[in-house]
């Protein structure tokens, strides 16, 4: 295999946002269980029906992640309906879904997104502020960090995005040789999803490559 990665290593989440029921239906009839969508409130009624299907179809193991932007105000509903969230980018978004998950009585996973370029459209938390997150993260009981994420700038051409994915990884790498675990890289979208996992992915977001153009 040309990445040298055992397929089990590799993640593949299923991004839904746009995509109606049937289709996500048929996606969970052929194996797929992980599934994303960004927005929070789009989701959630997407999410309540879907385990209506579930149930008559007798599938089980399915996972929802939140992989858009995230608001504070919007974090009760987010831990409601996510097993995952990769958009975690600041102390105080961190810190109210650490109160959300704590009032749940749940233990919420997350990933930190990491901004690697320097554009004010893109989400994310700055290189050097990460450590000082990670640290605080530690002392809230009802978050588990599981990894980093990040979406570098949109290039035609994959090959560019390969820079910003080995960033991330040595980044990780730097971090757990400091004391923090953090197994999870989500990084990869439909059209450079492949280098991604050349460069260490471990969970890569696909929409448009499962299921066609999406309709805005
Ligand atoms: C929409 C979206 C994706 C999937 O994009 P495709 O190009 O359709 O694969 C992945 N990650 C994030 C954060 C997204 O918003």
């Amino acid at each position: 295999m040309k990445a040298d990665r055992c397929p089990s290593e590799v993640n593949l989440i299923a991004v839904t946002k746009t995509v109606g029921l049937d289709a996500i239906t048929e996606a969970a009839r052929c194996g797929l269980r992980l599934f994303g969508e960004s927005r929070v409130q789009e989701a959630c009624s997407k999410i309540e029906q879907f385990k209506v299907v579930l149930k008559s179809e007798k599938i089980c193991g399915v996972e929802w992640h939140l992989i858009g932007h995230l608001q504070s105000n919007k974090a009760k509903l987010a831990v409601s309906a996510f097993d995952f969230i990769h958009s975690v980018d600041s102390i105080a978004l961190a810190e109210e879904l650490d109160r959300q998950a704590f009032k749940a009585g749940k233990v919420q996973r997350i990933l930190v997104q990491v901004k690697l370029a320097e554009e004010d459209s893109k989400q994310g938390i700055r290189e050097k502020e990460l450590r000082t997150l990670l640290e605080r993260i530690k002392s809230f009981k009802n978050i588990d960090v599981k990894g980093l994420m990040t979406i570098p700038p949109y290039f035609d051409n994959p090959e560019n995005s390969r820079e910003y994915f080995k960033r991330l990884y040595l980044l990780r790498e730097s971090l757990q040789n400091t004391g923090f675990l953090l197994p999870e890289l989500s990084m990869g979208m439909s059209h450079d999803f492949e280098v991604a996992i050349e460069e260490g992915a471990t969970m890569v977001r696909v929409g448009t490559a499962i299921f066609g153009e999406r309709r805005n």
